[in-house]
């Protein structure tokens, strides 16, 4: 029997006195690894006044000690990264190597939060008015929380805490439900790391949890990573409740083939970021646009699509894993089938992928579509497979009407080998992440992640500069002092006119 996993409460890991539980999976055999609770009233009470608490004394830390707390948490999870990736790879099904690439992601996050000194300075003016300074400082909120997906267990986790911790708040984590063992693994280093009690919380569960955090008057900013409609949900429910929230959702990212691109690199590329993790990425390649005399690379495409095969996380020979649940791969089945009906034309399709010795994964193999219209499911919709999809135009302007056109913008790239087409790409398209012959421009810790339009809601964005302001707010303060001693100086009046 499958043992449930316990919450982070006060600095104590307890067992939930839950009555209901979430069964987390192996995607390739359906075993149960662990039972996740969902946290009880009581539960989500007490971690929000822990980290309530625990907030009075841990804003008055010197924030070079906040830093060495990061500086001790790298240390220890470069340590432990083969052991989290495994972790990671058993819950997720993800290739090890994809799995270690989520947990590196995460840990130049905290490299970054590492740095909190100097990203937490303000600004200074003297002599505003006559006598009169003004300086800006910059504190921390209070209580932040973060919800997750389950795409990237260690890496989205390692998005918000670290930097909230590190700018003086406290946090509550509420990771997805699917994985979240890796999560749990996370918040072990960091207590290990020296965190104070209360400084970090932990709680599982699914919707119930999330709109209890939503809605706590106690908790001051939200940060989520997830679906659409999720998202949006979050959105409303925080703002609504007078909460700072950042929320970044869904996406449909189109890479645009020019007919003077390198051949090779564009196919090798479509192939990885479209089939890579499964699709299961945020910033995956999910539609190719072909324009011009490219579109006759297509076959060759296919070809190279064919020859990747999935299987379990431990073999190395495999392309990537199968999808997170059944439930994921069933909707995907029906996409792939939608597609079709609409008159599609399938070049490749995975929808009946088998592994041997995985009967009961959720396998999907390499799917590729082409013919597709903006209208069609396939194309309006975010599948989160290995399914891409293939449109073909005459003209670059015709691909950034069709990209613009796209109710989401998290990424996009083009391939070309002509600066002034790329420069007039990267201009022109209205997606926050743009790639120029990088089919996944994902920026590291020190930029940030800036999605746009319908793959993110808010203002402030996830890491570099802007997480720190998202997680802080700037407090001015005018001063005058009154000099007593006796004027030495010379004292100039400008009368103006
Ligand atoms: P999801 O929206 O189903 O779940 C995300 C989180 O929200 C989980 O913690 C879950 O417990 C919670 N949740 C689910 N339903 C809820 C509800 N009705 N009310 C309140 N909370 C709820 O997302 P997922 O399937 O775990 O993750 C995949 C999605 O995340 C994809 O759409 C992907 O594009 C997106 N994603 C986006 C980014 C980005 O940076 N834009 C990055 C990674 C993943």
């Amino acid at each position: 029997m499958a043992k449930a996993i316990p919450q982070l409460i006060a600095g104590q890991w307890r067992e939930s006195r839950a009555r209901e539980f979430i069964e987390v999976t192996d995607p390739a055999t359906q075993e149960v690894l662990a039972l996740a609770p969902k946290a009880t009233a009581e539960e989500i009470e007490a971690a929000v006044a822990s980290a309530k608490a625990a907030f009075l004394a841990w804003r008055e830390v010197p924030v070079p000690e906040r830093a060495r707390l990061m500086l001790r948490y790298q240390h220890l999870l470069k340590e432990s990264h083969d052991e989290l990736a495994e972790l990671l790879a058993g819950e997720t099904g993800k290739t090890l190597a994809d799995a270690k690439g989520d947990v590196w992601r995460g840990i130049e996050v905290v490299e970054q939060a590492a740095n909190i000194a100097s990203l937490m300075m303000g600004e200074t003016a003297e002599n505003v008015a006559c006598d009169i300074d003004t300086a800006s400082w910059v504190q921390p909120l209070g209580v932040c929380t973060g919800i997750t997906p389950f795409n990237f267990p260690a890496m989205i986790p390692l998005w918000m805490f670290p930097l909230a911790i590190a700018a003086g708040n406290t946090f509550i984590l509420k990771p997805s439900e699917q994985d979240p063992l890796t999560p749990n693994r996370l918040a072990e280093l960091l207590i290990e790391a020296g965190a104070p009690k209360g400084v970090l919380q932990v709680l599982h569960g699914g919707r119930e949890v999330v709109d209890s955090l939503l809605t706590h008057p106690d908790i001051r900013a939200i940060s989520f990573v997830g679906s659409v409609p999720v998202g949006q949900h979050i959105y409303r429910t925080g703002t609504a409740h007078l909460k700072r929230v950042q929320a970044f959702a869904g996406a449909k990212n189109h890479l645009v083939i020019l007919p003077d691109a390198n051949k090779e690199q564009v196919l090798s590329n479509l192939v990885g970021a479209s089939c890579g993790a499964a699709g299961q990425r945020c910033m995956a390649i999910s539609v190719a646009v072909f324009v011009g005399e490219s579109r006759q690379w297509i076959d060759e495409l296919r070809a190279q699509m064919a020859e990747l095969r999935p299987g379990y996380w431990k073999d190395e020979h495999a392309a990537f894993g199968p999808l997170i649940s059944q439930q994921a791969k069933q909707r995907v089945q029906r996409l792939i089938a939608e597609g079709k009906a609409e008159g599609a034309e399938c070049l490749l399709d995975g929808s009946l992928c088998t592994v041997e010795g995985y009967p009961k994964g959720n396998w999907l193999g390499p799917t590729l579509f082409r013919g597709v219209t903006p209208k069609m499911s396939i194309y309006r919709e975010e599948i989160f497979g290995p399914v891409l999809v293939c449109l073909e135009v005459d003209t670059l302007d015709q691909a950034i009407e069709l990209v613009n056109a796209s109710p989401y913008g998290n990424g996009t790239s083009i391939f070309t080998r002509s600066g002034g087409a790329a420069r007039h790409y990267q201009h022109a398209v209205n997606v926050g992440q743009v790639g120029i012959n990088v089919a996944i421009p994902v920026p590291l810790p020190f930029f940030s992640f800036t999605g746009w339009k319908g793959s993110f809601y808010g203002d402030l964005h996830a890491y570099g500069k802007q997480a720190v302001r998202f997680y802080t707010e700037t407090k001015t303060v005018t001063t005058r002092w009154f000099d007593e001693s006796p004027v030495t100086g010379p004292n100039m009046t400008i009368h103006l006119k």
